[in-house]
């Protein structure tokens, strides 16, 4: 099998699993291929590691607040993963989505962000250290070298999202959306977090 036959078989896995929803909008397969690219991509280098936490997409037609008003004031959310009564459910914004796809050189990609989140809760504790699919020799160095690049976000030194710097979750999502969407500019500009990462998730994207 070829890595776009598997690429392909891990899509229709998804789908078969996971209903995406188009809340008061028309959504089309582009769209849903697109979340389900976002979902592949992350596990891409793990042959038999598949969601466990997740069971709906909604796609709303904005940004939205903590209300899931997609109207009004206060709308700065592209994207959430639920928890307690929104359990396995994922929120994202299409036009965020798309946006995600569309440019090669975005280091941003909210659906690879939302679903890196799930990975990170997948092994119980949401902390920025995915041990669902991290060797436990890599949990150390991984620590180190967030500590020392979320330091660079905050001295202005970075060229990686700032909203990295907010949490060790949030640079998990944010260090990987860099990695999936545009790995030579990361690897170039980040060779250690690069190296590391391509370990982490077992393959370079
Ligand atoms: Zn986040």
């Amino acid at each position: 099998m070829t890595e776009k036959q598997r690429f392909e078989e891990e899509l229709l896995y998804f789908f078969e699993e996971v209903t995406i929803t188009g809340v008061k909008i028309e959504i089309d397969d582009t769209d849903c291929l697109l979340v389900g690219a976002s979902a592949v991509i992350p596990l891409f280098g793990f042959h038999e590691l598949r969601y466990r936490n997740i069971n709906e997409v909604l796609l709303y037609q904005g940004s939205f607040n903590d209300d899931h008003q997609t109207e009004g004031k206060g709308r700065n959310i592209l994207g959430k993963v639920g928890k307690g009564n929104m359990n396995r459910l994922m929120i994202l914004s299409l036009p965020a989505l798309r946006a995600g796809f569309k440019n090669e050189n975005s280091a941003t990609n909210v659906g690879i962000h939302e679903f890196v989140h799930l990975i990170d809760m997948a092994d119980g504790v949401v902390d920025g250290i995915p041990e669902s699919l991290m060797q436990k020799q890599y949990v150390a160095p991984w620590l180190k070298l967030m500590h020392r690049e979320i330091e660079s976000i905050k001295k202005n030194k970075s060229d990686i999202n700032p909203y990295g710097a907010t949490s060790e979750i949030e640079f998990l999502s944010v260090a990987s959306e860099y990695f999936f969407n545009n790995p030579d500019k990361f690897q170039d500009k980040h060779p250690e977090l690069y190296s590391l990462m391509k370990k982490m998730y077992r393959y370079s994207p």
